[in-house]
């Protein structure tokens, strides 16, 4: 990393830091951070489970219900993320595993939160790099294609479809010595028990209720599973589609705005960009506005989602005076690699 580079990640950390402090000098109310999370927490379970009743007993439109529980569950991605960075609860393992397991809950699609914190501390740490098993997880440095836009929402289906050329990518990695012996045996039990409890059932679910709609009205065979979907079509419109739709916006935006591949080791300023092009405005919505945000994350860690929001036009100036790109949409044309090339 050259002189400059390491000034403008330097620049960037102490001006950030310093617009997260005096934002909390003058807002005192930032330091009760433990019952703030778990405010928003229990506020978000309680309008899901209004939502959902309000649904079962005919009063919500289920296009609503569907876009509203989208919508309250991109803030419970954000406090996992919160969480995964120890930001509540850190010395009270109770209330922490209990937040953990509220967040996950309701997002059941979603990668296992305690297997993911070990990968997203491994994605801070190697962000960019081949090895990211996070975001390449994620599709990230895929070739842009509609099968990638297919399988983004779908971890099951993008497991089952991409796994012989991540296995292969993997041993590659392990080759070179980028991952050890435990981050291999971590990827097996992440393979194996990611999804679990809730996501490998659930998808399962999911596609048996996509076939029973699309062949519905066949008759004998599929007739006889219609007495299913009486206790499928809740679990689908109030837990799986409300996540497919959040981790696609989540999916799509985090996958395209951490480049991959071609990155410098360490080099935050090639690790990210500010994604908020106009036409994604609909998806960031379903992601809490990550395409603004999460680039400031990777500067300044230990903050959590709503300061980070409430900061974010300082912080993005601070960004973008300093190196980091805005909107790089061609590098979606190029498998998300910094120097808009197609080679690693
Ligand atoms: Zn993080
Ligand atoms: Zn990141």
């Amino acid at each position: 990393m050259n002189e400059k580079t390491q000034q403008q990640i330097r620049t960037i950390i102490l001006e950030v830091r310093g617009i997260y402090e005096s934002y909390r000098s003058k807002n005192t109310w930032t330091t009760h951070q433990d019952i703030i999370g778990l405010g928003i927490l229990i506020s978000c379970q309680a309008l899901l489970i209004g939502v959902g009743y309000a649904w079962l007993i005919g009063f919500c439109p289920t296009w609503l219900t569907i876009v509203s529980i989208a919508l309250i569950t991109s803030i419970l991605h954000e406090l996992e993320h919160d969480l995964i960075h120890d930001l509540y609860f850190k010395r009270i393992p109770f209330l922490y595993h209990w937040m953990m397991l509220g967040v996950y809950i309701f997002r059941p699609i979603s990668l296992n939160p305690w297997i993911r914190k070990h990968w997203h501390h491994f994605h801070h740490q190697h962000s960019g790099m081949a090895f990211d098993i996070e975001e390449r997880g994620i599709t990230n440095g895929d070739r842009l294609s509609l099968l990638r836009l297919l399988v983004l929402p779908d971890l099951l289906l993008s497991g089952i479809i991409r796994i012989p050329r991540l296995r292969k990518e993997i041993i590659i990695e392990y080759n070179k010595g980028n991952l050890s012996k435990s981050d291999m045996r971590l990827i097996i039990r992440t393979v194996l028990l990611g999804l679990l409890p809730f996501g490998v059932p659930l998808t399962i679910l999911w596609y048996a209720f996509v076939v029973i709609h699309l062949f519905h009205g066949v008759g004998y065979p599929l007739a006889q599973f219609d007495g299913l979907l009486q206790w499928i079509e809740p679990l689908m419109i109030l837990l799986v589609i409300p996540n497919l739709i959040r981790q696609f916006a989540l999916h799509f935006v985090s996958s395209n705005m951490h480049y991959m591949g071609d990155v410098e080791a360490g080099n935050v300023i090639q690790q990210v960009q500010v994604f908020t092009p106009w036409w994604s405005a609909p998806l960031q919505w379903f992601c809490f506005f990550f395409g603004a945000t999460h680039a400031i994350h990777h500067f300044v860690v230990n903050e959590p989602f709503y300061l980070r929001q409430l900061t974010r036009k300082a912080a993005q100036e601070v960004l973008l005076e300093n190196g980091i790109r805005l909107n790089d949409v061609k590098s979606l044309r190029f498998s998300n690699r910094y120097h808009h090339t197609n080679n690693y």
